[in-house]
């Protein structure tokens, strides 16, 4: 996949904020929708979507990553208030040759604890269904 190109409406993020793929969400709101990874590389990782098409960073508009870049940060609090990491690793990846896997613009909210090892990005195992919505619960009790 190029860096620029057409949106392709098929993606798996495109299908989840229509709804045709279910998502463990945390949050949402009428610009931004934020949904636990289903191969989390630890526990807690989240990710945060803008509703608008956009591929990556560089082909989103301004009023698109304000609010997308506010609600990383208060999604980010929340995991911080319900999962007591260590450290928070956030990371975005614009083409395929950087890891982008996904062509939806996304952030990755990564927490880290001490003493364990981060899966690597693209090699973690599936989590549950059921892990997963436990998770999102308790971080959207925290916003
Ligand atoms: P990228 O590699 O594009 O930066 O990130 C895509 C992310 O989406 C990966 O971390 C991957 O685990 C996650 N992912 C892929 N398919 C699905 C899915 O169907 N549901 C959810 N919640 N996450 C997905």
């Amino acid at each position: 996949m190029a860096l620029s190109g057409e949106y392709d409406n098929s993606n798996i993020f495109a299908k989840i904020l229509g709804g045709e793929i279910p998502c463990a969400k945390v949050y949402e709101d009428e610009a931004v929708l934020a949904f636990m990874d289903v191969f989390p590389q630890s526990k807690g990782h989240t990710l945060v979507i803008p509703k608008s098409a956009s591929r990556n960073l560089f082909d989103t508009d301004e009023d698109t990553l304000g609010p997308l870049m506010l609600a990383v940060q208060k999604i980010g609090e929340a995991i911080i208030k319900a999962m007591s990491p260590c450290g928070v690793v956030i990371t975005q990846f614009n083409g395929a040759p950087a890891g982008q896997t996904v062509f939806h613009l996304h952030f990755h909210i990564i927490p880290r604890y001490e003493g364990r090892e981060l899966s690597d990005h693209g090699a973690a195992e599936m989590a549950s269904a059921e892990t997963l919505a436990a998770q999102a619960r308790l971080i959207a009790a925290h916003l």
